[in-house]
């Protein structure tokens, strides 16, 4: 059940050590106990050994100490592991550790399901309940780090907000847990090894421009012909290719970081020239990259993987006019933790 009482975690060091002073206490203790959340992951108030009796007594009848649990995980024969992660109000995300020969990935989810429409996504089946605060978000990428060392003997490398949910619908709660993960005081990774994915809401890609934020970006395009990405993703009525176009000329003016466009081909939808053609004329607005991605299927719906041939057509133009391309396997299909296959299904 949720608590009366605040979540101590939503509290930034300034506030804290706020708390203390107004208490009559040293503005320091602000700084144990926010050392006791972030670095040293505690869970109980119990356990902040170094602050006295009654100090710890006082934080009980003021606060709660929120924190995800690992409520199931599964190990894919790819190495690939999902947990379902359960909240502090009961509800479940799902967060995703990929491993390669030269990276860790962790996969991360931003909503408990999301308010977008992708007809090809499972996660679009499950209408949006809430946005995950910011200790929430770190708290799957600390899990994934500590399933990272004890698995596979190697610390997390990389991040993707690729995970349930739209990012750009949390813009503020997303950039917060960023600013936790980057930080010495959090993990002190860099921001270098993080990409936010987005569908595409353009004044949000815009914001991020202005807040000239360093972690890299990825759109899901599937098609930049208008009338094609309204059927595939409805919500792009909306959100229109030309404002995300813009959006995305703006974004790199301000950051001069490349674009990631994710992509997938399905037969009969997107495998024709002119699709390609208007990628390719998509991708001149501003420096970008195309990645190819697998389709999950997610049922025996409409969407079917196109052939190779389609892929390689797609290839062989994307390279002719230098746009760069790779294609990305899928991973842990086996425990339904690949893109847009994340719905709750345990
Ligand atoms: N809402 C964000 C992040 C979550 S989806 C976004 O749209 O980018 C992460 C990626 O998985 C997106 O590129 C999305 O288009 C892709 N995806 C969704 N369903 C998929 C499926 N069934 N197969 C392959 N990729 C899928």
């Amino acid at each position: 059940m949720a608590s009366e009482k605040k979540d101590i975690r939503a509290l930034s060091k300034q506030e804290l050590r706020d708390f203390f002073e107004r208490a009559g206490d040293k503005a320091f203790r602000g700084n144990q106990v926010y050392e006791w959340l972030w670095n040293k992951g505690i869970h109980s108030f119990a356990d902040m050994t170094n602050i006295s009796k009654e100090t710890r007594a006082q934080l009980e009848d003021n606060f709660v100490i929120n924190h995800i649990e690992v409520d199931n995980l599964q190990k894919s024969k790819d190495g690939t592991i999902k947990n379902a992660v359960k909240l502090f109000d009961g509800l479940i995300v799902e967060s995703v550790l990929i491993p390669t020969k030269t990276r860790t990935t962790a996969c991360v989810s931003s909503q408990v399901g999301c308010s977008l429409d992708c007809k090809f996504c499972a996660t679009a089946r499950l209408k949006r309940m809430r946005n995950l605060n910011p200790d929430e978000i770190y708290d799957q990428v600390v899990a994934i780090h500590k399933e990272s060392l004890l698995y596979h003997g190697r610390p997390l490398s990389n991040i993707v907000f690729m995970g349930m949910g739209e990012p750009l619908m949390n813009y503020k709660n997303v950039l917060l847990s960023i600013d936790k993960i980057t930080s010495d005081e959090g993990l002190g990774m860099s921001p270098k090894r993080i990409t936010l994915s987005t569908s595409g809401v353009p004044k949000m890609i815009k914001k991020l421009a202005d807040d000239q934020v360093k972690f890299n970006l990825a759109v899901s395009l599937h098609s930049a012909i208008q009338e094609k990405r309204e059927l595939i993703m409805p919500f792009a009525k909306s959100f229109t290719l030309d404002d995300l176009k813009e959006s995305l000329e703006y974004w790199y003016e301000k950051t001069k970081k490349i674009i990631t466009y994710e992509y997938v081909v399905w037969d009969g939808i997107n495998d024709s020239l002119e699709d390609i053609k208007a990628l390719v004329q998509f991708c001149k607005y501003a420096p970008s990259k195309v990645n190819l991605i697998e389709y999950n299927p997610i049922d025996d719906g409409d969407f079917r993987q196109a052939d190779a041939a389609a892929i390689d057509l797609y290839i062989e133009q994307l390279e002719k006019n230098r746009i760069p391309v790779t294609v990305r396997r899928s991973r842990g299909k086996d425990i339904d933790a690949a893109c847009g296959q994340l719905a709750n299904k345990h």
